[in-house]
């Protein structure tokens, strides 16, 4: 049967650089012999717009029913003055709940072409291939109590609880192990068990869900080291996982290192394989309706899709490849441009990366 993709283009540069990724899936389709159906719908401004909420019940339904879901991006200053209750990204969380999306993939690569876009020195970040999964659902985001309260001497408290279930932090392990598995075997598991007992607990799961995995290596660091070693040698990481709140922090760390925001994929997986898959990027209004955004995030983020809901390696592959024979070429967005490259817009980026496809 068809696989089923949910098309949410969203606000600002969304609708743009999901039409170029949808241009490589219909590619894929009709020249490749991927089995899919696509779908589109409304969610963020788009929707609030049309129908006065960010995350339509149609939506959300669609969203259940689909194998997967590209989404562009949400928001944008036309809704800032919302109250945060009814503002786009609540479409994104609504999503993110409603269909129990609790692990996070954020590969950060560095390709070799784009060294220069990195803060650091080429050689420390030239050729880095990193995946960070980053627990979704669980943590000192969700954890009770929580809130502010004034206490017996009149001061004001804040409170925010950190607590896992062995089973939240079995479910991402294995999902991590799984990964580090078809890459180089290799999985940092990071806490701060020496402070923290809930992640000490985390750090016991990580060892005892690893001795399923004799074939990956399992490491574990403190997330402050790892801060650390993410700069100063993240070549040395082939697999991260961690919780949600250190997740946050170093998987921004992480994408940053390669310098270029317009490139990187993301994914959100349930336990059953299904995805969202987003670049990581906002809808980057100062630049939407130009024709000057990047495209390649997105269009990796449908690699990713091939890869993690569909299992279809060789596509993925495929992709990635003609992405790469792509910025051989020379060709550029702006955000990536360099002295000598040839700077394009999105729908030649797109195009570009389509005539790659054809090539073997
Ligand atoms: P942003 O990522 O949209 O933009 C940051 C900078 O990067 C901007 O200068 C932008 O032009 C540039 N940029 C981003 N993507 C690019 C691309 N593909 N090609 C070229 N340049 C690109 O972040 P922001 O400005 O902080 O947020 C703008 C809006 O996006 C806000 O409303 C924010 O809430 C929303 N947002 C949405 C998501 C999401 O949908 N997942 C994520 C982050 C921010």
């Amino acid at each position: 049967m068809s696989k089923q993709i949910l098309i949410l283009p969203g606000d600002g540069i969304g609708p743009e650089i999901v039409d170029e990724a949808v241009k490589v899936l219909a590619c894929l389709r009709d020249e490749h012999g991927l089995d899919i159906d696509m779908d589109e719908a409304l969610v963020g401004g788009a929707a609030i717009d049309a129908t006065g909420g960010p995350l339509p019940e149609a939506t959300l339904e669609l969203a259940r029913e689909a194998d997967a879901i590209l989404l562009g991006a949400v928001g944008g200053p036309k809704w800032e003055p919302l109250p945060y209750a009814v503002r786009p990204e609540r479409g994104l969380l609504g999503l993110r709940g409603g269909l129990g999306l609790f692990a996070n993939l954020r590969p950060a690569i560095l390709y070799p072409q784009l060294a220069a876009a990195s803060s650091l020195r080429p050689e420390i970040v030239a050729g880095l291939d990193i995946v960070i999964v980053r627990e979704l659902t669980g943590d000192i985001y969700f954890g009770k109590p929580r809130g502010t309260h004034v206490n017996e001497d009149g001061e004001r408290v804040g409170v925010n609880t950190m607590v896992y279930t062995e089973s939240e932090i079995r479910r991402i392990c294995r999902v991590a192990f799984d990964i580090a598995r078809k890459r180089n075997k290799r999985l940092c598991s990071v806490d701060k068990a020496n402070v923290l007992e809930c992640t000490e607990l985390w750090r016991d799961i990580a060892t005892e869900v690893g001795a399923d995995y004799p074939d990956v290596a399992l490491s574990h660091m403190y997330v402050d080291n790892c801060a650390m070693q993410l700069v100063r040698n993240p070549k040395q990481f082939d697999v991260i996982v961690t919780g949600n709140l250190f997740g946050d922090i170093l998987s921004d760390e992480a994408s940053m290192l390669t310098g270029s925001i317009g490139m990187l994929p993301s994914a959100s997986l349930d336990e059953h394989g299904k995805g969202m898959y987003e670049p990581i990027h906002g809808s980057a209004p100062d630049i939407a309706g130009q024709g000057v955004a990047n495209p390649l995030a997105t269009i990796l983020s449908v690699a990713m899709m091939l890869r993690y809901s569909f299992g279809d390696e060789d596509k993925a592959r495929r992709i990635e490849q003609a992405v790469t024979r792509v910025l051989d070429l020379g060709l550029r967005t702006a955000d990536i441009m360099s002295p000598g490259m040839r700077q394009v817009g999105t729908s030649e980026m797109g195009d570009a990366v389509l005539a790659a496809l054809g090539e073997e």
